[in-house]
């Protein structure tokens, strides 16, 4: 190892699924809060007009003079925008209703897919890892995170309805592949609000791994309360409750997600 070896510079990675309510910001917020445990430098773009991602990590997503809105646009840069969240110890690009309107501004630009890619190439240095929580839709939005990423993070609820879904958000994934971003991948599935009490979503998580194999995450996050009722206050889960069941899920998650792309697992802040 020499001193003066180019730094990596950070894996963008979208957590993303077209359904609704499927855990997705909960995932987000989580996973950042559990790489910045493990002592990786983390950016959460909150690319949905909801501003959830925002929120439960402490920031006011009114409150904030830029958010991600202005740098899509143009307006500003990711530098300028980006806020801490002590609460999480990581940054966040923050988001609320006003992104909704980058939709209608970025039909008419050059580019129009590649605005997020193009913002955040200008701090890629300054990140391990920077998760893009997506909308629950295939907007203009969405194609901006997937055309912007090195990866996608899949986190679903192990139903019938589940399986179905996944193969519209795989083919949209081929689809960007493809015309948008060749160096796309399936970084992989997590199983999500997950009951082992219920034999269908056994049933549905043994098919994932057969089908999906090494694609699977091996952390399963279950249905707990605490996970939940942690955004009204402001914090990660894995924050706000550490040594509940979904929080440790999350940590392991990290770890796992760590080590799958190669990185280090460092000690891990007090
Ligand atoms: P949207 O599609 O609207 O962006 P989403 O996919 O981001 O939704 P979340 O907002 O993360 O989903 O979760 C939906 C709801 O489920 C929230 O109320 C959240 O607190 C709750 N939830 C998420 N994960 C869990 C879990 N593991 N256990 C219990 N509740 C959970
Ligand atoms: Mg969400």
């Amino acid at each position: 190892m020499t001193a003066d070896r180019p730094k990596p510079s950070a894996r963008v990675f979208c957590i993303a699924n077209q359904k609704g309510g499927v855990g997705k910001t909960t995932t987000a917020i989580n996973l950042a809060a559990s790489l910045a445990m493990h002592g990786q430098r983390v950016l959460l773009v909150d690319l949905d007009p909801q501003g959830n991602a925002t929120m439960g990590s402490g920031i006011d997503k009114n409150g904030a003079a830029l958010n991600l809105y202005q740098v899509l646009i143009g307006e500003a840069t990711v530098a300028q925008a980006r806020l801490r969240s002590e609460a999480g110890g990581y940054d966040v690009l923050p988001s609320n209703r006003e992104l909704s309107g980058a939709e209608i501004d970025l039909v008419g630009m050059d580019d129009r897919e590649k605005q997020l890619k193009t913002a955040l190439e200008t701090v890629g240095d300054d990140y391990d890892f920077v998760l893009i929580d997506c909308p629950p839709t295939l907007s203009l939005l969405t194609l901006n995170g997937l055309a912007g990423a090195h990866g996608v993070i899949i986190p679903m609820q192990c139903e019938y309805f589940a399986l179905e879904g996944l193969s519209d958000l795989v083919n949209t994934i081929k689809r960007v592949y493809r015309n948008l971003n060749p160096g796309l991948e399936l970084i992989g599935l997590l199983r999500v609000m997950f009951d082992r009490r219920v034999t269908l979503q056994q049933q549905v998580s043994a098919q994932l791994e057969s089908h999906f194999g090494d694609k699977v995450f091996k952390a399963i996050v279950p249905r707990n309360v605490r996970l939940a009722e942690a955004p009204s206050h402001g914090l990660p889960g894995v924050v706000y409750d550490k040594t509940s069941r979904g929080a440790k899920a999350y940590l392991a998650f990290g770890e796992e997600l760590i080590r799958r792309v190669g990185g280090r697992v460092r000690r891990r802040a007090a």
